[in-house]
């Protein structure tokens, strides 16, 4: 769906749409789409300045911050945004920006696609941290455990989770003798 200028000037465009996943690049890997995006946005013109007002739903998987285990998130942000011409503001590159102003985005050449709109919005939307609940124990930072639904491995002399890659290179050779299961020797 494309925000035309030449469209808008003929008249108000009102529209409801939907976005499966894959249709909307977000540019990052810290997501996935996980529902369509519903929209209904409505989007005018007053002199060169785009105004669109509209609200969009959908559900996203993320990655708890401490567990990193798949988070449910549901989104429902509405938003009313103005867009200005580059070229405008390149001219007047003086002007200062109302302090009212701080949300003007910007388009280039003929309008704006309404899915770097949906994408915008839904990073704007994103909390700022997620968890998978509120008291995750996250994993240990020694054996990687998850500590939500394991114990740690990291026994009785737990060392400095910095320093466990080398423990682990020092260990090795003593954890592979460790080992007590001997093979019973074969029959003759
Ligand atoms: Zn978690
Ligand atoms: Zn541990």
């Amino acid at each position: 769906m494309f925000i035309g200028v030449r469209e808008l000037e003929q008249h108000e465009l009102t529209f409801r749409e939907e976005f499966p996943p894959g249709t909307i690049d977000f540019r990052t890997p810290d997501f996935r789409q996980a529902a369509p995006v519903h929209v209904q946005v409505s989007a005018e013109i007053s002199g060169q300045e785009i105004h669109v007002v509209g609200r969009l739903a959908t559900q996203l998987e993320l990655h708890c911050a401490r567990c990193l285990e798949p988070v449910s998130q549901k989104l429902e942000p509405s938003f009313d945004l103005r867009y200005r011409p580059v070229a405008a503001i390149c001219r007047e590159e003086e002007i200062k920006l109302a302090p009212d102003d701080a949300d003007v985005g910007f388009y280039t050449g003929a309008g704006l696609f309404l899915a770097d709109i949906l994408a915008e919005q839904v990073h704007l939307a994103l909390p700022m941290k997620t968890l998978c609940r509120e008291d995750c124990r996250g994993l240990c930072a020694g054996c990687g455990a998850n500590l939500n639904r394991e114990r740690c491995r990291c026994g009785p002399h737990a060392v400095d989770p910095r320093l466990a890659p080398l423990a682990a290179l020092l260990g090795s050779g003593e954890t592979a003798g460790a080992g007590k299961k001997k093979k019973s020797s074969k029959k003759n």
